[in-house]
């Protein structure tokens, strides 16, 4: 590991989401100094991920993408990618972080991102970017539109065949590559470090993750974007159009088993959002969504949910109970619907569940900010100062404070850069 270096600035802004990226363009464009650090390859959270967004159906990495770039290239502005935080405090006006920068294995100043090592590379390993549905090579560019356009190289699948570092036309494949650590020392902080889904193999009702074509609904949004693994939406396992396809709401929120007894909000939306561009592209399908409650809570959301009403999608209210597979790769889904009519079940193509979030990062250990009961970043006073932790100078912005949707994350962003900002003229900046 490297003798780490100092860097200096008004405001250190951990995690590259929507949230620390709407935060830190904020800071700089008061001409405060700002560090990013994001602990995945790419800035962009999981919006970038995304296919189209709700209420308006604009397509997220065209909105996104502007972002991101104005954040890599703004003059006050620096960001550290592939990054674990091991420590922040505040004192004295002051805020320190320590942060090790993982190895890429790819030097990061000789990269230009022209992707020859990944031709080269004959591994194919399971994309990750991509739900797992198509294959990437062990070194490669994240994803086409990942900040920075910088290759990893992924050490598990990697034979050290010496192809990347041949093709490589700046010498940029480093394979002893180390840590590098660093020590970010600023005025202020802002904690946007969003959400994590739980794993569809958290629960034995819903067969555990062992049942073919029930997806997760952030994998839907990968079949859904126009630069998914098939160009369309098939069900993984034998790429058949399926004919029928079912959403299966609060699939580990709400729900006390999962750990997690709190409503995610944005769920509701999203499977609406998936239903309503499902409907799209395969105009014939059934489409149904079995949920509790629909919570559409949100400025236009209302109206958005009775546009997929009327579009023919279905809501049946009921929970469902168990989802077995069957012996033509179909889905059976078990439900008690709340109209009477008793226990039910249905066949189904595709199932998509809605997972439970919980928050990606916990300070425990590392920050002294304490979190709530639901173990997000707890604010002091959430209904006047809803972005203020109890650890002077740090705030918090978007899903790490609880779920979260785009609009409410990039305001509260924006609040979040506001108090770090008055801060930092108050210390004297
Ligand atoms: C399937 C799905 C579909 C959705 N669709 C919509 C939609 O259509 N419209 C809508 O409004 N909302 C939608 N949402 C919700 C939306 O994703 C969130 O509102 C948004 O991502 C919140 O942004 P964020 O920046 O707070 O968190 P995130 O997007 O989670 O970003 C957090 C970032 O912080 C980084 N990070 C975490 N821990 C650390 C650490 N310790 N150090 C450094 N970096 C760290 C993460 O790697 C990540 O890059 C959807 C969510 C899902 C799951």
């Amino acid at each position: 590991m490297s003798d780490g270096q100092t860097i200096t600035c008004d405001a250190l802004v951990v995690g590259g989401g929507i949230a620390g990226l709407q935060s830190a363009l904020d800071l700089a464009d008061q001409d405060f100094s700002v560090v990013i650090i994001e602990k995945d390859l790419s800035i962009g959270g999981k919006m970038i991920r995304l296919s189209k967004v709700f209420p308006t159906l604009d397509c997220a990495s065209c909105i996104t993408t502007p972002k991101m770039s104005s954040a890599a290239h703004h003059k006050n502005i620096t960001i550290y990618t592939w990054c674990d935080l091991k420590q922040l405090t505040s004192d004295n006006g002051r805020v320190r972080a320590r942060i090790t920068q993982k190895p890429r294995y790819v030097d990061e100043d000789k990269c230009i991102g022209c992707r020859k090592c990944e031709y080269a590379c004959p591994v194919y390993t399971p994309d990750p970017e991509q739900g797992g549905f198509c294959a990437t090579k062990a070194v490669r560019i994240p994803f086409s539109n990942a900040i920075p356009q910088v290759a990893v190289l992924d050490p598990e699948s990697c034979m050290l065949c010496g192809k990347c570092e041949k093709v490589c036309p700046t010498g940029a494949i480093d394979y002893f590559q180390k840590p590098v650590d660093l020590t970010i020392e600023a005025t202020t902080a802002v904690l946007a470090t969003g959400f994590e889904m739980t794993t569809i193999e958290g629960k034995p009702q819903y067969g555990n993750g062992n049942v073919p074509n029930v997806i997760t609904s952030l994998q839907m949004e990968r079949l859904l974007a126009p630069h998914g693994p098939y160009n369309r939406v098939l069900r993984p396992s034998d790429g058949m159009e399926p004919d029928s396809i079912a959403f299966v709401q609060c699939a580990g929120s709400r729900d006390k088993s999962m750990g997690i007894p709190y409503c995610s909000r944005f769920c509701c939306m999203y499977a609406i959002k998936q239903a309503m561009l499902l409907s799209g592209s395969l105009p014939l399908a059934d489409i149904i969504i079995y949920y509790m409650d629909i919570r559409a809570f949100g400025k236009g959301y209302e109206q958005f949910y009775q546009t997929a009403k009327a579009m023919g999608i279905m809501f049946v209210k009921g929970k469902v109970g168990r989802i077995e597979g069957t012996d033509n790769n179909s889905v059976a889904v078990q439900y008690e619907a709340q109209d009477g009519s008793g226990v039910t079940t249905e066949n189904h193509d595709l199932v998509i569940l809605s997972l439970g979030v919980y928050p990606h990062w916990s300070p425990e250990g590392i920050c002294s900010v304490s979190t709530g009961s639901d173990h997000f970043i707890q604010t002091v006073q959430p209904s006047i100062a809803p972005t203020m932790t109890d650890s002077q100078g740090i705030f918090v912005a978007g899903a790490a404070a609880g779920p979260k949707d785009i609009v409410d994350s990039i305001s509260e962003a924006g609040a979040a850069a506001m108090e770090a900002s008055n801060y930092i003229i108050a210390q004297g900046k």
